[in-house]
């Protein structure tokens, strides 16, 4: 990028735009995931949507290449190309709760945390991901499951309208009124078709939730999986619960007798009468008595944000995903090999469930392309050491290549990471895939947006 263009983009934004010598270079092109190390040409930190919408037309007009930055978090590092240049949301944060329509406008650089304090106030949330320092952005535009989805459905689900720059600069709000196949592919198709400077969420009564953490020895993963996936699709959706292999944290609430443990287990949401918690979980003693059984209600922010403390920035990550509709023995061989083999501390395997309220949203009504899955499950090598990261990669896509026969075919494209083909995309949106291409061709027909898990314009 030369020195004008460079020039351009400082006397037309209000934000700063960091280059390779400045000091804050390095912060700027840090990704979360600390395998990406791109060198982008330079950063565009966007005040507002009108810094957006010079950014895009600059970097359009100088044939420069864009990538967009929401919270960083993407396991490809989908925020930063080399040479290119990051339209970088995050000094775009706010979240404007209205409690009387039960409805919050967030700005597209918001990460989740901000969201569910500000809801929270209200005794109001979002259904959104499990770690609180994920972008909004990125998680909704790809879809968004969490610990509430069994009972409001996934993020993009509560979406009423997204405001959005084109490829060509312009500027629309889509919902279901105006540029509604847009609205539909902002549900589930990921970064392709605008920069989202600002959404709006529809919000659900949500206060104290009831957390609970159920954890058997890793010898018992048979016996826990085949209860687990027969109990948990028949539960009140109120009991949300996604299943895990891990190794136990030496940290509170668990108990020393566990910490460092390979272990399976499952962390339980509960979003009924409080008292009812402990009734509706009687039952994990089905496979066998857990080593550990903890409960506590809990504001929903709180159970938002704890697992923030484990997984900082910086730390090495490789991981995939696919869905599941059901749980087959053979993919329970699978889990009990792999889990055994898992190579460092913070690596783990998880099955979200994405049933229930997820399930009663129509297959077309959204460009998410799963609505018959039970479970989106990933695999994630994860370690602060870059000298395990081959490790961690083998791991995750040895474990991927076994588990895959037992999936639906296509995963989750917000657990897509470096190295995932052009098939793997289209196995995401399956027979939506095509409707995405026309969407794509309206509003971005040259493919200047294909820093992301692309979709070609039709
Ligand atoms: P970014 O890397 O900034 O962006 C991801 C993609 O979206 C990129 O292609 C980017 O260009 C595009 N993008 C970002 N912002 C915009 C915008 N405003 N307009 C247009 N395109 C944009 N997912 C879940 O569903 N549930 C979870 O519980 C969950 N937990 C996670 C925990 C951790 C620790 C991590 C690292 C990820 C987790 N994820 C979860 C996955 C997460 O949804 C994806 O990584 C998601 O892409 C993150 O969005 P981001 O804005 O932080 O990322």
């Amino acid at each position: 990028m030369d020195g004008t263009a460079l020039e351009a983009m400082r006397a037309a934004l209000r934000g700063p735009v960091i280059a390779p010598q400045d000091p804050e270079y390095d912060e700027a092109r840090t990704a979360h995931n600390a395998m990406i190390d791109r060198r982008p040409a330079a950063v565009v930190r966007c005040r507002d949507a009108a810094d957006v919408r010079e950014a895009v037309g600059l970097i359009r007009d100088r044939g420069l290449e864009i990538a967009v930055r929401g919270g960083a978090h993407s396991g490809a590092g989908l925020s930063f190309v080399d040479g290119g240049v990051t339209v970088d949301l995050s000094p775009m944060t706010g979240v404007t709760v209205d409690p009387g329509a039960r409805t919050a406008q967030v700005a597209g650089g918001t990460l989740l945390g901000e969201l569910d304090r500000a809801a929270h106030a209200f005794g109001l949330g979002v259904p959104a991901g499990i770690v609180s320092t994920t972008g909004v952005s990125g998680l909704t535009l790809g879809g968004g499951h969490g610990h509430l989805t069994r009972k409001y459905g996934l993020t993009a689900d509560s979406l009423l309208s997204a405001d959005v720059v084109t490829a060509d600069g312009g500027f629309v709000t889509a919902d279901e009124r105006e540029h509604q196949d847009l609205f539909w592919a902002l549900r589930g198709g990921g970064g392709n078709f605008g920069v989202v400077t600002s959404f709006t969420f529809g919000l659900h009564p949500v206060d104290t939730v009831v957390l609970g953490i159920t954890l058997w020895p890793l010898d018992r993963i048979r016996d826990v999986l085949q209860w687990y996936r027969e109990f948990l699709p028949q539960a009140p959706d109120d009991l949300n619960g996604f299943f895990a292999e891990l190794t136990v944290p030496p940290a509170p609430p668990f108990p020393e007798s566990v910490h460092g443990r390979k272990m399976c287990g499952v962390v339980w949401c509960w979003t009924g009468e409080e008292g009812e918690a402990e009734k509706v979980l009687s039952v994990v003693d089905a496979p066998g008595p857990p080593d550990f059984h903890f409960t506590a209600p809990m504001p929903y922010p709180a159970v938002q944000s704890m697992f923030d403390d484990l997984l900082p920035a910086g730390l090495q990550w490789y991981w995939r995903g696919d869905f599941f509709d059901r749980i087959t023995d053979e993919a329970i061989d699978v889990h009990a090999a792999f889990a055994q083999a898992m190579p460092t501390a913070l690596s783990t395997m998880h099955m979200y469930p994405v049933d229930g309220a997820a399930h009663r949203v129509a297959p077309q009504d959204t460009a998410w392309a799963y609505r018959d899955a039970t479970w989106s499950g990933v695999i994630a090598g994860i370690d602060p050491d870059p000298a395990n990261a081959e490790a961690i990669k083998r791991w995750c896509v040895e474990y991927w290549e076994a588990l895959h026969p037992q999936s639906m075919g296509g995963g989750y494209v917000n657990f897509m990471g470096t190295g995932e083909s052009q098939d793997r995309v289209r196995g995401t949106y399956r027979d939506h895939y095509d409707r995405l291409a026309q969407v794509k061709r309206t509003y971005d027909p040259d493919n200047f947006f294909h820093a992301n898990q692309n979709i070609a314009p039709a």
